[in-house]
């Protein structure tokens, strides 16, 4: 749900209006700057922001046109029906999409202009058919050749009777080979290095079949910033623009000078003193070591918080302090133990958003959940506003 452009302007910009109850607040500005961060370090391979996924969550139209005036050349998505919706909103620049239905009819793309990649023989087969029905210019088409991560991708088997089958469409005018694809499956650098070696020898068989790609991309996130050797032309960039981090070892998104660019916040809904020993939320999982006071949060895991993020440790920022989320994750609201603090019903709770504010990040609560921070963001439910500022011009 995009609430910024058909519902009021943001509460800031309205005195006196109360805030939505839950808002995920998406700030634009962080999006471009992380583009502009991350592609100082790979240029000049291209960037392509990948804005699948309603853009992990942050709004897919805002956040593309963000990244674009960040310096981005290219959008990335799974499916058509993304790619499409982008389009429609009147993006013009290249997007990518990957992942096809089997039943896809590829047409609306092809009169889109979008860029297909292209996972096995069939699927060539029917992305050449269509264009040739359509009768217009060329399919533009990534082939991706699987190198390890088992998912899609043409097998390295097929790969040079794949490319040569492209190579003869190319002659005929239904498609136009303009990328060459992978994927990492990030286990650990020896696999990395494999793969990048499986790559090199796909794009060797692909110029002996007489293709000439300009676009060699295999990078996301994490290769593109730890790997100069994987950048080729292009690399997909997701979850840093988005100012999370990729990297599974501790490295957190200040340490890649990255800015979380979605915050998540809500309003205390009830205050209860407790005595020691007093049992709270489902299972009474905690219990009340001092007498102490708790807030009530009204986010659940209806509106993503993880329930196993129950018992993690993970802390929230109330009053300008973080405090530990007490008992069980519930589908609407959880607990805070706040102590012999002052807090009242009304007053701010964060639970993720930039660490400079002093707030946790989504990769904390992930942390504490035994997830990533890539779910955090992207599982933000149907109950919470999205919203967003900054952006100007973009
Ligand atoms: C999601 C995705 C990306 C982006 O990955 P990040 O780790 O978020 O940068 C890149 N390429 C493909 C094929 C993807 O599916």
């Amino acid at each position: 749900m995009d609430a910024s452009n058909d519902a009021p302007a943001p509460p800031a910009d309205r005195p006196g209006t109360p805030r939505p109850f839950r808002e995920a607040i998406v700030d634009l500005d962080a999006i471009a700057a992380n583009v502009r961060t991350v592609a100082a370090r790979t240029a000049p391979a291209e960037l392509v922001a990948v804005v699948k996924a309603n853009a992990y969550g942050h709004g897919a139209v805002p956040v593309a046109r963000a990244a674009l005036a960040g310096g981005a050349t290219r959008l990335g998505v799974a499916d058509l029906d993304e790619a499409l919706e982008l389009r429609a909103a009147g993006l013009a620049a290249p997007i990518i999409a990957w992942l096809h239905d089997p039943f896809a009819d590829f047409r609306p793309a092809l009169a889109a202009g979008i860029e297909l990649g292209v996972s096995s023989l069939d699927q060539l087969e029917r992305i050449a058919d269509a264009a040739a029905r359509r009768g217009a210019e060329a399919a533009r088409i990534h082939l991706k050749i699987d190198t390890g991560l088992s998912r899609n991708g043409i097998a390295e088997t097929d790969w040079a009777g794949v490319c040569a089958r492209a190579a003869e469409l190319e002659r005929q005018g239904t498609v136009s080979v303009v990328g060459v694809f992978s994927h990492f499956a990030n286990t650990s650098r020896e696999a990395d290095a494999a793969q990048l070696r499986a790559f090199e020898h796909a794009l060797e068989v692909t110029a002996a079949e007489g293709l000439r790609p300009p676009l060699r991309h295999i990078a996301s996130s994490e290769e593109a910033l730890r790997d100069p050797a994987a950048r080729y032309d292009a690399v997909r960039i997701g979850i840093a623009m988005y100012g999370l981090t990729p990297f599974g070892d501790g490295t957190t998104s200040t340490d890649l000078g990255l800015v979380p660019a979605m915050t998540l916040r809500t309003r205390v809904a009830a205050v209860r003193r407790v005595e020691a020993g007093t049992g709270a939320s489902y299972g009474h999982l905690w219990r009340a070591d001092r007498a102490t006071t708790l807030a009530l949060v009204p986010l659940g895991y209806a509106d993503g918080i993880p329930r196993h993020a129950t018992g993690g440790g993970a802390e929230v920022r109330i009053g300008g302090r973080l405090r530990p989320i007490a008992g069980r994750v519930a589908m609407d609201q959880f607990l805070v133990d706040v102590g012999d603090d002052l807090v009242a019903v009304g007053d701010e709770v964060v639970v993720f958003g930039d660490p400079a504010t002093g707030a946790p990040t989504a990769d904390d609560l992930a942390a504490a959940a035994g997830t990533i921070g890539y779910e955090v963001v992207t599982r933000i439910g149907p109950r919470v506003v999205r919203s967003h500022v900054g952006g100007a011009g973009a």
